[in-house]
């Protein structure tokens, strides 16, 4: 599980790991850290990921 978030492992996730984030509302971005919240888990953006 190395370098989990990069090259050709992208391709195989769906959307190759883009999509709009739901904290920041940026478009076709990369989707890949789960984020903790009330309702549950989301992933987010790499800006969003340790706020
Ligand atoms: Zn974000």
């Amino acid at each position: 599980m190395a370098k989990r978030n990069r090259g050709k492992s992208l391709i195989k996730l769906p959307a190759r790991g883009r999509g709009n984030c739901p904290k920041c509302n940026r478009t076709r971005i990369k989707l890949l850290y789960p984020y903790q919240t009330e309702n549950g888990t989301i992933d987010v953006c790499k800006k969003c990921r340790e706020k």
